[in-house]
């Protein structure tokens, strides 16, 4: 198929180097809930509130005390704020987060029949979502194939690669649709949230063991990991 202009033309050889490079890499906690959880769309919405600037290790662990006590819209929403907040406590902004989902809950029964709703537009109208929880349950829950869920790895690692120029992730979300093509959009977000909770982090990326430094320009990268290798032999 031939490129579309504009395009940059490592997207395709990079999605496919990194379908290979993730492979056994431990997967985001909320792509592990989806499988685990036969992509109920509930559950999804739920492990994707959580997951907002909270590690995976303790999202997981806070869906899974929560699920293992209510799993449904009408049983999470019979709980008290307060028991809400005792079963996802440690995640960031416990608080908030009890309010929202209980909130939602509410929400859900009431207006969308005790179902996650289908669209964007009814997404956002829930408590605590935003574009990239809203995009996330579209692709998880639902199988849409046409959004892109950026999150923070996701921005970061489209700006180093240079694929987009831009500086917030809604701004990186309406860029990778033209600077990609469609049959990606639905993957970006595992294989680029998974290399960077992996390989290329916030800080110190580990640009020297990096399946894709060949072809990354490492926008904005000044300081980078050394490699094992690489320490062993400055010592
Ligand atoms: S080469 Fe470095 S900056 Fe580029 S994707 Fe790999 S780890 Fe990230």
């Amino acid at each position: 198929m031939p490129r579309r202009p504009g395009r940059p033309q490592s997207v395709e050889a990079v999605m496919r180097a990194l379908a290979r490079a993730i492979d056994g890499l431990e997967l985001p906690a909320v792509e592990k809930i989806s499988e685990s959880q036969e992509d109920n769309p509930f559950q999804v919405l739920i492990a994707t509130l959580l997951s907002a600037r909270t590690q995976d290790a303790t999202t997981l662990a806070a869906s899974t005390r929560l699920f293992e006590v209510a799993r449904t819209p009408r049983a999470v929403g019979e709980l008290t704020v307060r028991q809400i907040q005792r079963l996802i406590y440690p995640v960031s902004f416990y608080r908030h987060k009890a309010r929202h989902i209980k909130a939602t809950c509410k929400i859900l029964g009431e207006r969308f029949g005790g179902r996650v709703p289908t669209s964007m537009e009814e997404l956002l109208t829930l408590p605590g979502v935003g574009r990239k929880t809203a995009n996330l349950v579209l692709i998880l829950a639902f199988k849409s194939l046409r959004n892109i869920c950026v999150d923070t790895h996701v921005h970061r690692i489209s700006n180093r690669l240079g694929w987009v120029r831009t500086r917030t992730p809604d701004e990186t979300e309406e860029a990778l649709y033209q600077a990609t093509d469609a049959r990606w959009w639905p993957l970006i977000n595992l294989y680029l949230v998974t290399w960077g909770q992996n390989v290329c982090r916030p800080v110190y990326p580990r640009c020297a063991d990096c399946a894709i430094s060949a072809m990354c320009p490492k926008i904005g990268v000044t300081k980078i990991s050394k490699s094992p290798a690489l320490a062993a032999a400055a010592r």
